[in-house]
Parts: C-alpha cells; structure tokens; sequence
C-alpha cells in the first residue's frame, strides 16, 4: 500500500439468501464487533455493514429494512431477484468500494469465526492490500462437504489454477484491489481465482470454521457442482490440454496396434477386411482427437481474449523529480493565469 491509513473506513458485505433464520444474530453480533473496533480506533466510525440481499423468498429484506432503522451501522442493497453468491457479493463489493478503505466480505450463517476481522484490520493496518481467511480445520463440515471440498481445491490447483488452500470468501480487501476486480469484466465470476490474480501484498489470517449458526446450506450438490465447473473452466486450459494428450495417446497405441495387425495378417489368422478396420479405427479416432484438441486450444485463445482480463496491475508510480517540476511550473502558470484573469 502507498499510504497507511489510519483509522480505516470499513465496511463489511454480507449476501444473504433466505437467512431470516440467522440475520438478527448475525447483525448483533457484527454490531458489537464494529463498536469494539471504533472503540478501540482501529476503524473509522463511519464503518458500516452493508447486507445484499439476493433475492430472498422470505422476511430477508424486511428484517434488513428494520434494522435500518435503529441500528446505525445497518446498510442494505437488494437485488431484483437471485443472482447467485458470487454475483451478489460482488454487487456489495462494488457499492462498498465507492466510501470504504477496505472492505471484509463474510457470510451471513456465522460459519466464519468473527473474531477473525479484528487480525484482518490489523494485518490491513500493517500494510497488506488482501487478508484471506483460511480454515485451519474443517471438523465441523459434513464428511461429504469436507471431501468434496478438499478434493475441488486439489484438483484446481492440479489444473494449474492459482488459488488460496481452504480459503473460501471471507476476506479483506483495500480499496484499490476492489478497483483493479472492477477492471475484471468477466460474466462467469469465481472470486476466489481473481483475487490472487491482482496481485497485491497479501497475508493470511487462519480461523477455525463453525457450523451453520441456523438454516441450511444454499449451496446444494448441484450449485456447488456448477460452481467447481465454473472454477476450473474460467482459469483453466488443462481440460482441452487433456483432450489432445489422449489423442496423441491413442494416436501412439494406433501403431502399435498396426504392427500387431500386421503381423497378425501375416500370419495370416485374421479374417478378411479385419486388419483394415483395425488401422482405420484407431488412426481415425487418434487423428480426431488431436485435430479436437488443436480446435480446442484456438478455443481456448478465444476465451482469453473475450474475457478481457487486465493485462497488467501497476503497484506504484515514482514520478521524476523533473516531472514534479513541469507540473509544479503548470499550477503556478495556471495559477498566475487565473491571478491575471481575476484583475
Ligand atoms: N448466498 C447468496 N446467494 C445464493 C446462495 C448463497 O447470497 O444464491 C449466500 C448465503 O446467504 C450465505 C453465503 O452466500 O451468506 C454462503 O452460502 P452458504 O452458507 O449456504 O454456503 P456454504 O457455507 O454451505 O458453502
Ligand atoms: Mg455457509
């Protein structure tokens, strides 16, 4: 970080997605959180919560709306209808970055344990740009969860995807990392792979996951399935890569298959016609898989291009002492233009 602000504005974003069963407690517990920050001046008193609701069916927005009321640090935004975690809570980063210096995304079923945000502030306040939670146990994740879990953070970072081990998205963020995510324009959002990609100072602050306060996950096998997809398919070219390393594969035993027809032809225990469709079969099906696979990596090349990722993320610019100059010379040029002007 350029400057380290003291006294931070903060503003913590919370989408929330049918949690009346969780929200009052939730709120209570972050509003004695953010009194014991402001108290202790490690963060402005201007920080606030702001709580996306992201379509919810049910009294969600109602209770957000009555909390307005009577709790100061109480904000709220609403989406029209349900646009998914990951879009809600970039919808809350957005709106949060315009008045915050730093921003903490967490979720609203108090999974996370809130005691981490105070480290967070801290580890802000000492100059990093991104403090990622990372769970140090996952006991009280279902087995299921907890495999599938593990077993999607493994498998992305053998996809060659950059992402933080047990981190999911409770974080901290300055409000230059919440302007370079701006930059990225993409559609299909996987947070957890772009934050990485920006590139700032980061540290990591470990926390111990609890269960869900009340309710249930809004993440069924199905989300969380398209969600994993998402993941690899918006970081990652090793899918197609696959596609022509089998093609080349089968392109290899197809020649060890034609010398065995040969042979066997030859030898002449093959019936008539055989040794042909046995060449064909395999050469063809190997020619097209590579030839899938060549399409696939131009493919590939197209998505990067739509995508439009930033090329580049400038960390600091050190002017020229003679640039300083020039630009001096301008405001006093100017300043002497409007002194002439005002006689
Ligand atoms: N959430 C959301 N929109 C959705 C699904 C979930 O805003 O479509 C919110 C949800 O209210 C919660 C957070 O995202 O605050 C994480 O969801 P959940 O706790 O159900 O996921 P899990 O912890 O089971 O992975
Ligand atoms: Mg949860």
């Amino acid at each position: 970080m350029d400057s380290i602000i003291s006294n931070p504005v903060l503003t913590l974003v919370i989408p929330c997605y049918n949690e009346e069963e969780v929200l009052p407690e939730t709120i209570s517990r972050l509003t004695a959180i953010l009194e014991e920050l402001t108290e202790s001046q490690l963060i402005s008193k201007h920080s606030k919560m702001l709580f996306v609701d992201d379509g919810s069916r049910d009294q969600t927005w109602d209770i957000i709306a009555s909390y307005n009321l009577k709790n100061p640090f109480v904000s709220g935004l609403k989406l029209a209808k349900n646009a998914g975690h990951q879009n809600a809570l970039l919808s809350g980063l957005m709106e949060a970055k315009k008045n915050s210096d730093c921003v903490i995304s967490v979720d609203a079923d108090l999974q996370d344990d809130l005691n981490a945000i105070r480290e967070f502030i801290i580890k802000f306040n000492e100059g990093n740009d991104i403090v990622y939670g990372v769970r140090k146990s996952r006991t009280t994740d279902t087995f299921f969860k907890r495999s599938t879990a593990q077993g999607f953070y493994r498998l992305m970072s053998k996809m060659g995807v950059n992402i933080v081990y047990n981190h999911a998205d409770y974080r901290l963020m300055s409000k230059r990392v919440l302007q370079e995510l701006s930059n990225f324009k993409e559609v299909n959002l996987f947070l957890r792979g772009l934050v990485p990609l920006i590139g700032y100072k980061s540290t990591e602050v470990y926390y111990d996951r609890h269960e869900r306060f009340a309710g249930e996950s809004k993440y069924p096998l199905k989300k969380m399935l398209a969600f994993a997809f998402d993941g690899i398919t918006s970081f990652s070219v090793t899918p197609i890569r696959l596609i022509s390393a089998v093609g080349f594969g089968m392109f290899g035993i197809s020649l060890l298959i034609a010398a065995y027809t040969l042979i066997s032809k030859f030898l002449g225990t093959t019936v008539w016609g055989w040794s042909s469709l046995m060449l064909s079969i395999w050469f063809i099906g190997g020619l097209q898989l590579v030839a899938l696979g060549l399409i696939g990596e131009y493919i590939g090349k197209i998505y990067k291009e739509v995508k439009q990722r930033p090329k580049y993320i400038i960390e600091t610019i050190l002017e020229s002492q003679s640039t300083l100059d020039t630009e001096n010379t301008k405001k006093v040029n100017n300043s002497e233009r409007e002194a002439v002007a005002v006689q």
